[in-house]
């Protein structure tokens, strides 16, 4: 794909990353956890598109639903006239949130789910006052740029929010060298403490946090650490915003979504990526006391169109028909247990829950991010036929996430492939 790569580069804005550099991908075909690029190759997706191709490529129950929808010759219209497969969606949603007397509001990302959650909490708190987590990534869009907590992720240093940053992004690092899970908490609990007596407590309109943060490289605090920040956060009626964008539909194998390991109930959660399967479709879901609050009309073109509402539909479906938290679960401990027997010293932490694996590559011996050396391990990885995501807030995370829809023997098959990798860039 040389030729496309040149073209790519002639007229897209250089800050859009491209794997692989020269020898970027083209993918053309799918076919369960595999995929087919432009060079012929087959691949072992362990990536899914950033966590994105949730059920796997070229499923029947999705191309079904979509195709059905198709044929009746309406790709959308207008969201002003009702869609079924949107109500559909919303009362499956709904009822799997954990939110009693749940309203929905569907988007077309991430970034406008996040956007649409801050909204509504800054509606109806009459606040633009929010708190966020070091190391954080919510989106792309204005507001959601703004409790980014990583400038490099975030484009703009302008804000159109009043962000105060929450530290225990770097606590949760603090914990990987080893720090008590008790006293990361309450450290966390002190610092949230310290940044409310900065500010006029009452009037802060929203925390928003991704139970584990993807982005930042899979780093995920001591369960309950969220639950630890809400007692302190009702105390003054501030509400909790869950960013489920990678946690959420049982990728974490122990739970449907990933605020549950932390005991809270979220005032809102927003969701995307896996919910499509590779169709652009994200949300929020919320208390109706919250949902309801804005005062004016707000509105999506295509937010609830019917082609990704369909979608929505089959794949959260397939999701609990399957059981494919439960397989999360299976083929994750796999992963997992295969990754920290492994004892090669370029090996830091092994990390994350079910089908959300990190692992960080170091200098032998040391805790000290290795970059450089990720790239090779990465650049591995394709060359034994295996999709990895790379990142982490020092670029020394390789990310996996694959379709849930993952079997043992493509764990083990991952599995092989990835410690050739590691083999070969530590030798
Ligand atoms: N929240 C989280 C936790 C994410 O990982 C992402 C995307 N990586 C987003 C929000 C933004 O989603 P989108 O790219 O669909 O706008």
């Amino acid at each position: 794909s040389d030729d496309l790569l040149a073209r790519h580069r002639a007229v897209m804005p250089h800050w859009m990353p491209v794997y692989y550099g020269d020898d970027a991908l083209e993918i053309v075909s799918g076919q369960g956890r595999h995929v087919t690029a432009a060079d012929g190759r087959t691949y072992l997706d362990f990536f899914g598109g950033v966590l994105t191709n949730m059920i796997g490529y070229d499923i029947p129950e999705i191309n079904a639903a979509v195709q059905r929808q198709l044929a009746t010759g309406v790709v959308h219209t207008s969201t002003l006239y009702l869609i079924r497969q949107q109500v559909e969606l919303a009362e499956r949603i709904a009822r799997v949130s954990g939110i009693p007397d749940a309203r929905v509001f569907f988007t077309n990302s991430g970034s406008e789910a996040n956007e649409t959650a801050l909204l509504m909490a800054a509606n109806v708190r009459r606040s633009n006052q929010i708190l966020a987590i070091k190391n954080s990534y919510h989106g792309r869009t204005f507001a959601t740029m703004a409790v980014t907590g990583h400038r490099s992720w975030s484009s703009s240093s302008l804000s159109p929010l009043n962000v105060s940053w929450l530290a225990s992004g770097d606590r949760l690092r603090g914990r990987m060298a080893g720090l008590a899970d008790g006293d990361v908490v309450d450290a966390a609990v002190d610092d949230l403490r310290e940044v409310l007596a900065t500010v006029t407590a009452g009037d802060v309109a929203a925390m928003i946090a991704e139970p584990i943060q993807g982005v930042g490289g899979f780093v995920s605090g001591p369960d309950g650490l969220l639950g630890a920040y809400q007692k302190v956060l009702g105390e003054h009626g501030i509400l909790l915003i869950a960013d489920e964008v990678q946690t959420g539909w049982g990728r974490t194998g122990e739970h449907f979504w990933g605020y549950q390991a932390h005991g809270v109930t979220p005032d809102l959660i927003t969701f995307a990526k896996g919910i499509g399967n590779g169709f652009a479709l994200g949300g929020v879901v919320g208390r109706e006391s919250v949902m309801n609050a804005v005062p004016a009309i707000s509105f999506s073109t295509f937010g609830g169109n019917p082609l990704s509402m369909s979608a929505g539909v089959a794949v959260l479906d397939y999701l609990l028909d399957h059981d494919l938290q439960g397989n999360a679960a299976r083929t994750g401990a796999v992963l997992l247990d295969g990754l920290r027997a492994l004892d090669l010293p370029i090996v830091g932490e092994v990390r994350g829950k079910g089908l959300m694996i990190g692992i960080e590559v170091v200098r032998p011996g040391t805790r000290e991010p290795d970059p450089a050396a990720t790239v090779r391990v990465f650049d591995e990885c394709r060359a034994g036929g295996l999709l990895v995501g790379k990142g982490g807030l020092y670029g020394n995370v390789l990310r996996m996430g694959p379709p849930l829809t993952l079997t043992e023997a493509e764990a083990r098959d991952g599995l092989s492939i990835l410690t050739g990798a590691l083999s070969r860039v530590d030798a």
